[in-house]
């Protein structure tokens, strides 16, 4: 089914433009400052289409809220996320892969998928932290 192609042109766009993962909010704002008409239930529409059709990732943030970011790789793979600053590290996960596989199968899964994205602090915002805290110390 083809619906508002343009719209979801515009949020591919946007997408493409954002460092890092966005919120479908977010992202609606960056399109309506742009002068953009496009509607936040639109907004969400597009990005869960193209989450489904593997052109953006897309994550539950540990709050619970669904974030989306234009995808460099293809194919499957995972993320490691600075919770600070919002930097994405694409990673392949193969002893993920592996387990995953045969938990499924040891239980007669088939067709199984998962998601796994890993939140931290990267290394520069670690640095930084331990800087502050040191200040705070001193
Ligand atoms: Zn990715
Ligand atoms: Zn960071
Ligand atoms: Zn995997």
């Amino acid at each position: 089914m083809k619906r508002n192609t343009w719209q979801r042109e515009a949020v591919r766009e946007a997408l493409d433009d954002t460092e890092g993962f966005i919120s479908a909010q977010a992202l609606h704002s960056t399109l309506h400052a742009s002068g953009s008409p496009i509607g936040l239930a639109t907004v969400y529409r597009a990005l869960g289409d193209l989450a489904s059709s593997g052109d953006a990732d897309s994550l539950q943030s540990p709050d619970g809220e669904a974030l989306y970011r234009a995808c460099s790789t293809t194919g499957h793979h995972h993320h490691l996320i600075c919770r600070n600053c919002g930097l994405t590290v694409e990673i392949a996960a193969d002893e993920v892969e592996a387990w995953a596989k045969s938990v499924a199968a040891e239980h007669g899964f088939t067709g199984a998928a998962h998601v796994v994205d890993v939140f931290g602090l990267c290394e520069n915002c670690t640095r930084l932290q331990s800087a502050g805290e040191q200040r705070e110390h001193s």
